[in-house]
């Protein structure tokens, strides 16, 4: 985490449904890139999530949003007791905002409201536009923090240090109570998602007095059973990762790897110390298909790296032609000060840059609308995000497409726009474009 992350204080009281309230609210400051402070002094804000069950639990969430003010004065009450916003002023005129039970989108306004996020592309794990709060039926679950890796180009390492994972029973429980809150799709997030457990030697731990290694295998298993859609983000192509794509096959969680490749040619990934690099990942793309056909793969590329030639950039233009990448994402590099990428090779220039960005993209738009043509016909379930009442579509996605980042299946025709966001529609695919499908709700 950024030494310069902001800061939340946070204090729960109450019943379980009080604490899958804190929990989401926590998994939302996380995955936004908030620190939660673990005393009133360094935090930059408090949140009391409160209960007023009885009048002793009144009392106590009374008190508890008084030593808050004290200690901290800036102060957002959440939790059943927010019902009684009159009561809470009455004691406490001060406080910053009063927000009700299972209100945490009120909650993460009102944080950013007081204390907004700090957002750094480099550093981020959710899209730029993942600012905006993650609707009710998706939630980012956050596995580890740091990486062992020592990309030339990153320098998030040092920032935030050496990998290190959750326990798995802290993750699964997280998972369950989100689930249990009627999440719909768990995003499994990290800065290296497969080598999850590797700094506690997959210590065993235990879900619900359950043991469980804490290993990606052991966690893909467990999260299969929850009954809500899971995605994978943010893996690399070390061989354990073959293991996974049975549970794909099979349903268990979505045939869906974001695999951030970075480059195709072997001399650039080289010199960008990627994790995995020297794996043969054509071959294993194309077993991982014959195992699991419906896989997609979406992925993020440099392009413009230091000293990359001509030659290397042809290289990564004919793996991503032979990879088939259903959905891919690329930046020109860009020099973050203190990588060491920038020392290595000289700076390819920009004008140069440029072109081969869009030359990439020009590839990977021309593949992207093949793969989705073949989908036109073709009959799937997917989750709605939204009602676009203006355009009288509603907006969803199937398991090919992450939220923010892929793209979107437009379910039209009648009585589109009376479907809820979080529901699951069977549709049939009707046209495709270069990133989004259409589609008419079947009966
Ligand atoms: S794997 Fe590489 S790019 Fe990703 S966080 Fe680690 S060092 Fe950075």
């Amino acid at each position: 985490m950024s030494r310069s992350a902001p800061k939340v204080g946070f204090v729960s009281l109450g019943c379980p449904k009080a604490l899958v309230d804190s929990e989401r609210i926590l998994t939302q400051l996380r995955t936004e890139g908030y620190e939660v402070s673990a005393s009133y002094e360094d935090a930059d804000v408090v949140v009391v999530n409160t209960c007023g069950f009885i009048d002793s639990a009144v009392q106590e969430s009374l008190d508890a949003i008084g030593e808050a003010l004290a200690e901290n004065g800036k102060v957002i009450v959440t939790g059943c007791l927010g019902k009684r916003e009159d009561t809470i002023r009455e004691a406490h005129p001060s406080v910053l905002k009063v927000t009700g039970p299972h209100a945490y989108e009120e909650v993460m306004t009102a944080v950013h409201e007081f204390v907004p996020p700090k957002h750094d592309p480099f550093m981020d794990l959710v899209p730029p536009q993942g600012i905006r709060l993650t609707p009710k039926h998706y939630a980012y679950l956050k596995i580890s923090e740091g990486c062992n890796h020592r990309c030339t180009f990153c320098i998030i390492p040092s920032m935030r240090g050496d990998l290190v994972s959750r326990p798995i029973g802290s993750v699964m429980t997280e998972a369950e109570n989100l689930a249990k809150a009627g999440v719909k799709e768990l995003l499994v997030i990290s800065q290296d998602t497969s080598a999850y457990g590797v700094d506690l030697k997959y210590k065993l731990d235990f879900w619900g007095g359950r043991p469980l290694k804490t290993r990606m295998m052991e966690m893909c298993e467990a999260l299969g059973e929850l009954g809500v859609w899971v995605r994978l983000h943010y893996v690399y192509p070390y061989p354990h990762v073959d293991d996974i794509i049975p549970l794909m096959a099979q349903g268990k969680i979505l045939p869906y790897l974001d695999i951030p490749f970075q480059h195709g040619s072997p001399s650039v990934l080289a010199r960008m110390k990627r994790p995995a690099h020297a794996e043969n990942t054509l071959a294993r793309i194309k077993k991982w298909r014959e195992i699991c056909p419906e896989l997609t793969i979406r992925s993020t590329f440099i392009v413009g790296f230091p000293g990359e030639t001509e030659a290397e950039f042809q290289e990564l233009l004919d793996w991503l032609k032979e990879a088939d990448l259903d959905r891919v994402g690329c930046f020109p590099y860009s020099p973050v000060e203190g990588a060491k990428a920038n020392e290595i090779a000289d700076p390819v220039p920009e004008d140069i840059q440029q072109e081969r960005y869009e030359r990439f993209m020009k590839l990977a738009a021309e593949i992207s609308a093949a793969r989705l043509q073949k989908k036109i016909g073709r009959e799937m379930t997917v989750l709605v995000d939204e009602i676009d009442e203006e355009n009288g579509v509603a907006v969803a996605r199937s398991m090919a497409d992450a939220p923010e980042i892929d793209g979107n299946v437009f379910i039209e025709g009648e009585g589109a726009t009376l479907l809820k966001a979080g529901e699951f529609v069977k549709v049939r695919i009707t046209d495709a474009d270069e990133y989004d499908l259409y589609a008419e709700r079947l009966a």
